[in-house]
């Protein structure tokens, strides 16, 4: 089955700065995974943590609940495209 997961973006403490992150939090136990970075990418890899981590979570699926209310993507676990960079942090021009 497939449980939705709620994504917010955090601030992780990195090497030298905060870095900007997710957390994804499962909402079938409240289990929690982090990840450097907000794009796609990092949520992905967050919703695999939870795979790994969720004390119910062997045979869920995770995916982000916010997307799953937008547009329904079919089941293409396989997309490997260009990892563009979904955020624009701020670039205002002067
Ligand atoms: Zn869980």
């Amino acid at each position: 089955m497939s449980v939705p997961c709620a994504v917010e973006e955090i601030l992780l403490p990195g090497d030298f700065t905060m870095v900007d992150s997710v957390r994804v939090t499962c909402s079938r136990c409240g289990c929690e995974a982090e990840s450097f970075g907000t794009g796609k990418p990092s949520i992905t890899r967050c919703l695999a943590m939870l795979h790994e981590k969720c004390p119910s979570g062997e045979d869920n699926f995770y995916v982000d609940a916010a997307e799953k209310k937008g547009a329904r993507s079919s089941v293409s676990a396989k997309e490997t495209g260009p990892m563009l960079p979904k955020i624009s942090l701020g670039r205002g021009r002067r």
